[in-house]
């Protein structure tokens, strides 16, 4: 017997040649799209106004589901995060952050993480596998209509939508698992799923310079680049893919991508390490590196406070420094905020993504570890003022 297709891993295009495959028209995968997408639905006798025989058809030959949650949580503040089993004892996460105006979910692309950022706990894990189209998609299929759920909002166009805004920021290197990712992204924009904004949509990426190209020219979103230093030497030693695409090749493709972006800047991302990437000298060399006469970045900066976790060695720079390093890049003319950090309290902050992944069911120890974090660190881990002007 052939095998099933989930068809959550299917992009708009590959639905209407999968309809095309069963006799039907291409209006009936658009049918079937919305019902996927747009109401959640995942048994085809709810497809009421599919023809029947249709239904009979798809029942036999393609089902619909995301992949399975382990666990669920919800922060004080309002963060949730959902541990998603991706198979084989792997599992990724899904944070979804509540903002007065946005709901933002921050999604995975592979289960760990092959470049090992220093600062990164995923990157310690190593590498274990890309995500599918079906598992990438899913988490927001997965995660819209569990908050709808929770919220008491009906599926369907006519219900308020949760989620806003999608970040491509969790475990993994978005680019180095290229084509599910730009398939999933497709859906997330297509009218017919879920409708978003290229503006709102925002890719992560380590700086893979050549699909940087590839994306622009592909399915061009809001682009983050998780920069974390000032130099080439720095670099080399936080984010090690820099020694293949140093800066200087980065911050060019970034002006290219510019031309396609749906935003007129780059977001960069710089994780505050204390005394490492975080002095005067650093925040002054970063924006020689943007406003270099011959090649200048149109850009953002997003400070975030580290997250420390032990095995890095390194330490969160404390908050007189960061205001200060803001400061220096605001005074430069670059817009520049701090980000807030979210769900400290179910490990849901940026970098902490991972390690869990062994330990999935040991919430009361997870609590205790970062009430000794908060012991270590200082009781404003986890606290932290936004700078926005
Ligand atoms: S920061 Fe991103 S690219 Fe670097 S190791 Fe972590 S997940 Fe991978």
């Amino acid at each position: 017997m052939a095998e099933l297709t989930n068809l959550l891993d299917l992009d708009p295009a590959q639905l209407v040649a999968y309809c095309g495959e069963l006799g039907e028209k291409p209006f009936r995968a658009k049918q079937l799209q919305r019902w996927i997408h747009q109401f959640g639905a995942s048994d085809f006798d709810s497809m009421t106004d599919l023809a029947k025989s249709l239904r009979e058809k798809l029942k036999t030959r393609a089902f619909i589901a995301a992949p399975k949650v382990l666990s669920d949580h919800t922060s004080l503040d309002g963060t949730r995060k959902w541990l998603v089993d991706v198979g084989n004892g792997n599992a990724v996460e899904t944070v979804f952050i509540p903002e007065e105006n946005r709901g933002t979910l921050c999604i995975s692309t592979q289960a760990g993480c092959a470049v090992n950022c220093r600062f990164c706990s995923t990157g310690k894990q190593g590498f274990n596998r890309n995500l599918s189209v079906s598992e990438i998609i899913g988490q927001l299929w997965m995660a819209e209509f569990a908050l709808r759920e929770t919220a008491g909002v009906i599926p369907g166009p006519k219900g308020e939508r949760q989620i806003t805004n999608v970040v491509m920021m969790g475990m993994g290197e978005p680019l180095l698992n290229y084509e599910p990712t730009v398939t999933a992204l497709k859906l997330m924009l297509d009218d017919n799923a879920y409708g978003l904004s290229r503006r709102r949509v925002t890719l992560s990426t380590s700086g893979v310079v050549p699909m940087i190209d590839k994306l622009g020219q592909d399915c061009p979103v809001a682009l983050a680049v998780s920069l974390h230093a000032s130099n080439d030497a720095l670099r080399d030693g936080l984010v090690p893919l820099n020694k293949k695409y140093p800066l200087a090749d980065l911050m060019a493709a970034c002006q290219r991508y510019l031309e396609f972006a749906p935003r007129d800047f780059v977001t960069f991302e710089y994780c505050m390490l204390d005394g490492v990437n975080d002095t005067d000298a650093h925040a002054r060399e970063l924006i020689a590196l943007v406003k270099n006469p011959r090649l200048t970045v149109p850009c953002k900066f997003n400070l975030i406070p580290f997250n420390p976790f032990p095995e890095s060695g390194l330490l969160r720079s404390k908050n007189e420094r960061i205001k200060a390093f803001a400061q220096i890049l605001l005074d430069a003319g670059i817009v520049t905020t701090v980000r807030k950090t979210r769900g400290d309290d179910i490990d849901a902050a940026c970098g902490q993504l991972a390690g869990e992944v062994q330990d999935r069911t040991r919430v009361q120890e997870r609590m205790q570890k970062m009430s000794a974090y908060q012991e270590k660190f200082g009781k404003n881990f986890g606290v932290l003022v936004e700078v926005t002007s």
